[in-house]
């Protein structure tokens, strides 16, 4: 008897006629005589249609009562789901974040989990329920309702099977798997059978919206085995595992992008000690994810100093930048959000070298200007006007030969 977490994305659930459809998927791996815990989003455009109505209001609504807010959307799917299941004689109970016992910090829409009190869970899952956890939320030590970003129920749906010592945690979206690139841009794009923790790590972090960073984090600190799937059709869907030999073998195994970013320059800095922090920690005291940093050479004592942030974070970015830069005698403030990143991944990348110059030679050879770069071990990524991004994508993809 395994005990195996499923967590359903949006699309999955996103009618009753879908969540009557995983009901049944939940129900035949229950008949199996696996334990299961089930975890689920909100219907698709829930979450959004949430933001809306907030965003209705004021520009700036307190994130506290945002948790509140966005919390409803999974609460609908798991009591449905939970209604779906006992129809068809199955034991079924849903499950809140709190209800489940998922503490997390207090950093409102976007919180990390800090435990997971399981004893309840356990106690179901004993009593032979498939147990329907709401993904996305928990609460903090003061018993608020917090989010754990957009996308948070994929981490929820890992924590969870790290913590109860599950076998593996199924992963089921609307595509049956993990791409080269994104199949919407490159039509030549394939299906990735296994993929290392590393990899996929760097690709959830450069945008391939599969799954939250998070989660990749936490299958990757505690080795959750984790695969990708379609709610909609029967595959293998793509493997999430610990770096296997073969993996070194391909040097590019995926090219993301990202076109919700925005870069932001402090011009005319005074070129001296102390400046880049002066700058940055503002800025990671807030918890925004800053990317790539550039210092430009200074000219007369002076220098440019640009950073890229999530789009939808680029506003409080400059309000914080404008206040440093006033502080530490810089000139201005500019936002630029016409840019897009383009990256490329691969665990061979250790073991094989020119590999950055390929990727520059093949975008310049297309005339596409590179405005930063930024590298790691196993990844290059380029800040590219918007504009070019698909066809960076599309250059890339067929110059490392992912193309099927
Ligand atoms: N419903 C939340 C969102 O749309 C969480 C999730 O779907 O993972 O971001
Ligand atoms: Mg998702």
């Amino acid at each position: 008897m395994a005990l195996i977490v499923q967590k359903y994305g949006g699309t999955s659930v996103g009618n009753v006629e879908r969540l009557k459809n995983v009901a049944k998927k939940v129900a035949d791996q229950k008949k199996s005589g696996d334990q299961l815990v089930v975890v689920l989003s909100a219907m698709s455009g829930q979450t959004d249609s949430l933001v809306k109505l907030a965003h209705e209001i004021t520009k700036e609504p307190v994130e506290r009562e945002m948790d509140m807010l966005l919390s409803t959307g999974e609460r609908v799917t798991i009591a449905l789901l939970a209604i779906a299941l006992q129809d068809m004689g199955i034991k079924a109970v849903s499950l809140t974040g709190r209800q489940a016992g998922i503490v997390t910090d207090s950093m409102h829409t976007k919180a990390r989990i800090k435990n997971i009190a399981k004893e309840n869970i356990k106690k179901y899952l004993d009593d032979d329920y498939v147990v329907v956890v709401a993904g996305f939320q928990g609460i903090d030590e003061k018993s608020n309702v917090t989010t754990l970003g957009r996308g948070g129920s994929d981490t929820t749906g890992v924590a969870l099977a790290v913590a109860l010592k599950a076998d593996m945690c199924e992963i089921y979206t609307d595509v049956d798997g993990v791409y080269t690139t994104d199949p919407n841009v490159e039509s030549k794009a394939r299906r990735i059978d296994r993929i290392s923790y590393e990899e996929m790590l760097e690709m959830a972090s450069l945008g391939a919206k599969v799954l939250q960073t998070r989660s990749v984090e936490f299958a990757a600190k505690y080795r959750m085995p984790v695969v990708v799937k379609s709610t909609f059709k029967e595959g293998p869907g793509t493997w999430v595992v610990a770096e296997e030999p073969s993996m070194e073998k391909v040097v590019v195994s995926s090219v993301p992008y990202d076109k919700n970013q925005a870069k932001l320059t402090v011009v005319g800095v005074p070129d001296k000690p102390g400046i880049a922090s002066a700058i940055l920690g503002e800025i990671a005291k807030e918890e925004i994810n800053v990317d790539m940093i550039i210092q430009n050479v200074g000219i007369g004592g002076l220098t440019d100093f640009s950073l890229t942030v999530p789009r939808t974070e680029s506003a409080k970015a400059a309000k914080i930048l404008k206040g440093s830069a006033a502080k530490i005698g810089a000139k201005d403030v500019q936002v630029d959000e016409n840019i897009g990143k383009v990256s490329i991944v691969g665990v061979g990348m250790r073991s094989h070298s020119g590999v950055a110059a390929k990727m520059f030679q093949l975008l310049a050879d297309a005339g596409i200007n590179i405005e930063m770069i930024s590298t790691s071990e196993i990844r290059v990524s380029c800040v590219i006007l918007k504009d070019d991004v698909d066809r960076a994508v599309r250059i890339l993809h067929a110059g490392f030969g992912l193309e099927s």
